[in-house]
């Protein structure tokens, strides 16, 4: 069998958004799979919308999920050339003509026809009698090269995905192929480049779909071979609309920035529209490309979770190891403006970092959450003030906690303890309340590991200072509401 040539296609109009990773995504998984090449194409005949600095945001976003190529990235702005002298040789054997329509005419056809109505090109060029083609050639009337569709007959193809798919060819509008400026549109500057890079599998959104049948056209009229096609379910929202801005992010870089980690991004981007054989979530990148099947990618829409992608995030980062996650962290600290090598030295940081690795569900957790573990820059939540700062006397009860914890012998997990429950039994005050309220007192935050292993990590000095801090901030500030 001839070897396996995919090719991711994106056009640099916006940045790399959930869908199109996931069509790279399930590319790269065929070519790894099948040990076949994987092709990176950037479509960007759209001079005005196109950016050069999308296409490099694309390029970073594929790199940093993993996605790499084997050829390219070309760019098809680098081949117009190519794509007009397709278009010629289709005209030159009769299966393009031009068309001199213009614009207003073509409009005026289509609003007698009525909004929201189908409408289709009616051929008044195709049928045009030569000379009379000749004439307008000669006199340089602006032309487009339309497509010349077969009248009868049908187009068909067995979609990997969506099975059999079969249309009229009287259904099938005359499309254009090259516009009157000479530029190439998307049907003919695709399938020249699929034929020319060989492409065997064309793997893609099933938002074209409908374009298949006007390529199987054109690669027909070529006299090339059709590579299969594979159209992958769209993707929608948790409320079963299509997936867009509204329901929050859709930017793979977004998802960085919100700190999640590339490898659960794709694990969960593969599971959109496929399932492994045993049906497993977590999924390293190995076993898909082991596993991975087009026959079992699935028609029906894929469902976005955004929770299930939270969810599998944590399960990656827990399970992640220091060596990985320390520089991850170290990065967030630093875009989070937390200097953090100045205030822990280099066991500490990575106790820490350990430490809060348990119940982390982003690196977000890490800078924000976590701050106080790496900064004595920090504030008290809102909700944990409110929550735990409420009794008058905890003012008084930091400080005296503070001023005991100053003389335990060993500081550490077992002597912290003993002595604030000491305090707590002396004071006939529940120990809850104190751990509490010190926890706010040391992180900031309501919920964080346990009391004492913080306690031990900060170190006494830490630990005794942000008590009496707290304990200050508490008789200054008036009792936090109920
Ligand atoms: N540039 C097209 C897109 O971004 C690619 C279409 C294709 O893969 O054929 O949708």
């Amino acid at each position: 069998m001839a070897e396996i040539r995919v090719r991711f296609a994106p056009s640099p109009t916006g940045y790399l958004h959930v869908g199109g990773a996931r069509t790279a995504l399930y590319n790269w998984l065929f070519a790894r799979h099948q040990e076949g090449t994987f092709i990176l194409r950037i479509e960007d005949t759209d001079a005005d919308r196109s950016k050069p600095e999308l296409t490099a945001a694309i390029l970073d976003s594929l790199k940093w999920l993993g996605l790499n190529w084997d050829e390219g990235p070309f760019h098809q702005s680098d081949r117009l050339d190519r794509y007009r002298a397709v278009a010629r040789e289709l005209e030159r054997v009769g299966h393009a003509y031009p068309c001199f329509c213009t614009p207003e005419e073509l409009q005026l056809k289509r609003s007698r026809v009525g909004s929201g109505r189908p409408w289709k090109y009616d051929r008044t060029c195709r049928n045009l009698p030569e000379p009379e083609r000749q004439k307008r050639l000669a006199e340089k009337i602006p032309y487009v090269l339309r497509f010349r569709v077969p009248e009868t007959g049908e187009t068909s193809f067995e979609d990997r995905v969506f099975g059999a798919i079969k249309v009229e060819n009287q259904e099938i509008e005359d499309f254009v192929l090259l516009r009157s400026d000479g530029q190439p549109t998307y049907h003919l500057s695709v399938v020249a480049d699929d034929v020319d890079m060989l492409i065997t599998h064309v793997i893609r959104g099933a938002d074209h779909l409908s374009n298949t049948p006007k390529q199987i056209l054109v690669y027909n009229a070529l006299g090339a071979n059709t590579p299969v096609f594979a159209h992958l379910p769209l993707i929608l929202g948790p409320d079963r609309q299509r997936l867009s801005k509204r329901h929050g992010a859709t930017s793979v870089g977004a998802y960085r920035d919100q700190g999640i980690l590339p490898e659960a991004l794709v694990n969960f981007l593969a599971l959109l529209g496929w399932t492994p054989p045993g049906g497993e979530e977590i999924f390293p990148p190995e076993a898909m490309v082991r596993e991975f099947d087009l026959a079992a990618v699935s028609k029906s829409n894929a469902v976005f979770d955004p929770e299930k992608l939270a969810w599998m995030n944590s399960q990656y980062l827990r399970s992640l190891s220091l060596d990985r996650l320390q520089p991850l962290v170290e990065a967030e600290l630093e875009a989070a403006g937390v200097q953090a090598a100045t205030f822990l030295p280099g066991e500490s940081f990575q106790k820490t970092v350990a430490l809060l690795q348990t119940r982390a569900r982003t690196l977000k957790d890490f800078s924000q959450g976590g701050r106080a573990f790496f900064s004595d820059d920090f504030e008290y939540a809102a909700d944990a003030r409110k929550k735990f700062w409420k009794d008058p006397a905890l003012h008084d009860l930091l400080r005296q906690l503070a001023e005991r914890l100053e003389s335990v012998e060993a500081f550490d997990i077992a002597q912290t303890e003993e002595c604030l429950r000491k305090l707590a039994e002396e004071k006939g005050i529940k120990a809850g309340l104190l751990i509490n309220a010190a926890r706010v007192a040391l992180t900031g935050q309501a919920v964080a590991p346990g009391l004492f292993e913080v306690m031990a990590l900060l170190g006494r000095q830490r630990t005794v200072g942000r008590l009496l801090r707290a304990a200050e901030h508490l008789s200054s500030s008036a009792p936090a509401k109920l």
